[in-house]
């Protein structure tokens, strides 16, 4: 389940083994729904209420009801945009752009913002899923404030403490898929989805007990282990680097202080969707850092608006670092990269 080789962590993270067991006995004790009111419905509804205090202590959220759990962080950001106009910064995942109707568009001058005066609400990403950039809104003018703080949370210290609104996701802390959870320091939202009156009122639909229960336990397992996780990716990181020629003339993203668990390069004249492929010939998931998603052949919005030529950005993979890379997988990972771009490139000549 943890397999070494597998570097795609900033888009999804394998089941922590512990956290699947935990799903596993929800799956098997919690067969109610959360609202029913019999005791079926009562135990699973303490079930969810527990997960909702890990979240919340996990992010340092001071009430568990300032968590509005969802479907993920698509959910969440697409629940917080649209309930609000303001602006979003260049950077912003897809789930945010594309609900962003009518918004502004921050400047920025490299991975720096520009600050911009009388802003309702402004949404701008902890750290960048593509580069591993990050960034704080709270140091940014705005009546309310909201971060995606979906690539933060396992991997370094999160608090929300300052913020508005901030969105997360469980499958990018070990978690599983398809749960994630809004925090509103409110308490409440404008729904995305009425019709029911779950989670106070402020998201309809019954409750995926389990993977709520997953989400919670994730989440407590990341609050403890983060700083061991983030040394780990950082020293991988740091291996993964001294093994690529200097001649080979890469250029790291990601600004002066990226996260350690992202690292995007740039190889000029080579597709990055090339390396993909020849490296998961020989095993290794790692992505291409250009296109926005599997399947565009379009330069994405953040490494247009960084201002990188497009024979660059096209030229970019991401590598992810996280549980299960060993040193001896990092190690043949970037082996197998040094050979893959020295074929590619000798396609070209
Ligand atoms: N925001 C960011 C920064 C992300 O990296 C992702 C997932 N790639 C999302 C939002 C979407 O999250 P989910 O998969 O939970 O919908």
């Amino acid at each position: 389940m943890l397999d070494p080789r597998y570097f795609d962590h900033a888009a999804s993270t394998p089941l922590d083994p512990r956290v699947l067991e935990e799903v596993f006995r929800a799956y098997r004790l919690f067969p109610g729904n959360a609202h029913a009111v019999h005791s079926a419905g009562r135990e699973a509804r303490n079930a969810v209420e527990t997960a909702r205090e890990q979240v919340a202590r996990a992010i340092g959220a001071e009430d568990p009801l300032q968590i509005i759990f969802t479907s993920g962080a698509t959910e969440a950001n697409e629940t917080l945009i649209r309930a609000h106009r303001g602006a979003i910064s260049p950077f912003e995942h897809s789930a945010v752009r594309a609900a962003a109707t009518g918004y502004e568009v921050l400047e920025n001058e490299g991975y720096g913002l520009v600050a911009r005066q009388d802003c309702d609400f402004l949404s701008v990403m902890s750290v960048h899923n593509e580069t591993g950039a990050p960034w704080d809104v709270r140091s940014l003018p705005a009546k309310l404030r909201h971060a995606d703080m979906t690539q933060s949370l396992g991997k370094e210290a999160v608090d929300v403490t300052g913020l508005d609104f901030a969105s997360f996701s469980a499958h990018k802390l070990n978690g599983p898929k398809g749960v994630g959870a809004i925090f509103a320091a409110a308490g409440s939202v404008e729904p995305l989805l009425r019709g029911g009156d779950q989670e106070q009122g402020n998201r309809g639909g019954t409750l995926n007990v389990p993977a709520i229960v997953g989400f919670g336990v994730a989440s407590e397992i990341a609050r403890e282990e983060w700083p061991e996780r983030a040394n780990h990716a950082a020293v991988l990181r740091e291996q993964f680097l001294s093994v690529i020629p200097a001649e080979f003339a890469v250029t790291v993203h990601g600004g002066p202080n990226p996260v350690p668990h992202i690292l995007s390069l740039s190889f000029a004249g080579i597709e990055g969707e090339s390396i993909v492929l020849g490296l998961d010939e020989l095993g290794f998931a790692v992505s291409a850092g250009a296109a926005c998603s599997s399947g565009s052949t379009e330069v994405s919005p953040s490494l247009r608006a960084l201002g990188l030529p497009d024979e660059v950005a096209r030229g970019t993979i991401r590598i992810s670092f996280g549980l299960g890379n060993t040193a001896e997988s990092t190690d043949e990972l970037a082996k197998s990269l040094v050979s893959t771009v020295r074929r590619l490139r000798s396609l070209h000549t």
